[in-house]
């Protein structure tokens, strides 16, 4: 019986895990699975803590439906009952602009802008702008292809304000990166595409728009046993749900919990693992399922050019703070889902969730739960410069700043990920290109997890299930 190891019970490991199990018995065949994590604890960046009547997200707190893999891979594990939608009836993004906070536009698609009244209207943008903005139905499509960075390509096509005021925020809060270094074709290849298609993005967007209202069924009608969907959902245990529905299809035997790898080297057809606790053992085949920066050195011993490629990955240090607060304590009117705030801003803290408003049985009845985020694309410093104290006075002075809020948190929880997120620079398809190359001459060796295609969950399952159905087609 084939063995396979999977090094990683983050969902990526996970995921890789599940489908190599119903995978190898939807086919009638054998195998063993073994997950290793290093961790006493499985899930990686998904962290779903519950106390004293709150749910504390550390890590993600929802995932993309449109990213059908997750969906299915939920419903697949019994959990499609226990999809939570957004509470939508609060829903709005604030943008902190000039120490204030002005609702993003209604009609604004990520950084787009498809309607013109809420545009006209808003008080975030200025009027020279606004029209930048709209003059970007008539700027021709740039020739020829190739990557750009995320900044080049907004401050093209929408104007350096919309880069600042609106994408900055928006979209590189997403990847938590500095957009004048992300990669616009490993991001955000549906604005190259649209670009390319329809000569502009409004066009573009405004076209699909239509094409899906004519297409789809309205998407808040629920199908009979599956949650009602919103842009973003979670799980009514939290995201924590996902991973242990893994886990438990999977079995106890199956993971390994406390067992870091620290080396592997080829041994025939297959690799020998050294766990830290000096123990070895052997695999038929091996999925890494380890950041790109902790694959480099499992790696290193036995495929330098290996190892180097997956160094050249570029990483940013974040940190989530959540903070409770009683709801009598707070004077400050909390609208939307919570803010944004540009990197012109000089503020201390990327973005806030009201994490209790956004989602259901987040918090006690008249308690209320932030979030905020810290690092990233700006002053990722602070992540690993403060110590607990210092990093919840910085954020309740930078929400008194912005909110006005000044009330004593009865509850504060950090949750660290240094070098947590991996960096899409411009090249990197190109640069994964050459690693896939490079890989090719080791098929019993996989790579997957947010290092390398998508860093959202439902691309972290989609990249695991390709890596373990090329397994179970081997
Ligand atoms: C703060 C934050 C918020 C986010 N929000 C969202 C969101 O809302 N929606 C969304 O879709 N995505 C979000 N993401 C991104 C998403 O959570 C991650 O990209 C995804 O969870 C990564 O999964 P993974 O399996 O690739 O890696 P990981 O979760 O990092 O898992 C890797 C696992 O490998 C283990 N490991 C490492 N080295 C070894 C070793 N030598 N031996 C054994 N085990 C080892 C680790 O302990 C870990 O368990 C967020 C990320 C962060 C940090």
């Amino acid at each position: 019986m084939p063995r396979v190891v999977i090094v990683g019970a983050g969902i990526a490991g996970l995921a890789a895990g599940v489908h190599l199990k119903a995978g190898a018995a939807a086919r009638g065949r054998s195998i063993e699975v073994l997950l290793l994590e290093g961790k006493d604890r499985i899930g990686g960046k998904i962290v779903s803590d519950r106390e004293g009547g709150y749910l504390v997200e550390g890590g993600p707190d929802s995932f993309l439906p449109e990213k059908v893999w997750t969906v299915r891979l939920a419903e697949s594990l019994g959990l499609g009952a226990e999809m939570l939608p957004s509470n939508d009836r609060f829903k709005g993004t604030f943008i902190c602009s000039r120490g204030r906070l002005h609702p993003l536009p209604e009609g604004v698609m990520l950084m787009v802008p498809t309607a013109f009244w809420p545009i006209a209207l808003s008080r975030l943008i200025t009027w020279p702008g606004k029209l930048r903005m709209g003059r970007e139905l008539f700027i021709p499509a740039r020739r020829g292809g190739g990557d750009e960075s995320l900044a080049g390509f907004v401050t093209r096509r929408l104007g350096r304000e919309c880069l600042e005021k609106i994408a900055e925020p928006l979209v590189a809060g997403i990847h938590t990166s500095d957009p004048s270094e992300m990669s616009l074709l490993a991001t955000f290849p549906r604005f190259a595409q649209l670009e390319q298609q329809s000569g502009s993005l409004i066009r573009g967007m405004l076209a699909g728009m239509r094409e899906r209202s004519r297409s789809r069924p309205a998407r808040e009608h629920a199908e009979p046993g599956r949650a009602a969907m919103t842009y973003f959902m979670s799980f009514k245990g939290g995201m924590g749900a996902l991973p242990a529905a893994c886990a438990e299809f999977l079995g106890s035997d199956a993971i390994r919990r406390d067992s870091a790898v620290v080396s592997i080297e080829p041994r025939g057809e297959g690799y020998a693992l050294t766990l830290a606790s000096g123990e070895s053992l052997e695999a038929d085949r091996v999925i890494l399922a380890t950041p790109a920066h902790e694959s480099a050195a499992l790696v290193r011993g036995f495929d330098g050019e290996l190892a180097a490629q997956l160094t050249r990955i570029r990483w940013t240090s974040v940190a989530t703070i959540s903070l409770a607060f009683r709801r009598g304590d707070i004077r400050a009117p909390l609208a939307g889902f919570g803010f944004l705030v540009p990197r012109t801003e000089g503020r201390r803290i990327n973005a806030a969730t009201y994490s209790s408003i956004k989602w259901s049985d987040r918090a006690p009845a008249e308690r209320l739960l932030l979030r905020c985020f810290v690092g990233g694309g700006h002053h990722q410093e602070l992540v690993g410069e403060l110590d607990d104290a210092c990093l919840t006075q910085t954020v309740l002075e930078e929400l008194e700043a912005i909110l006005g809020l000044s009330a004593e948190p009865e509850l504060v929880r950090i949750y660290r990920w240094p070098k947590g997120m991996p960096q899409y620079t411009v090249g990197h398809l190109e640069r994964m290109a050459a690693l896939e190359e490079h890989l090719a001459a080791r098929p019993s060796l996989q790579l997957v997890g947010s290092s390398y295609r998508g860093i959202g969950i439902g691309d972290c399952i989609h990249e695991a299930q390709l890596a373990a159905e090329r397994i179970l087609a081997g």
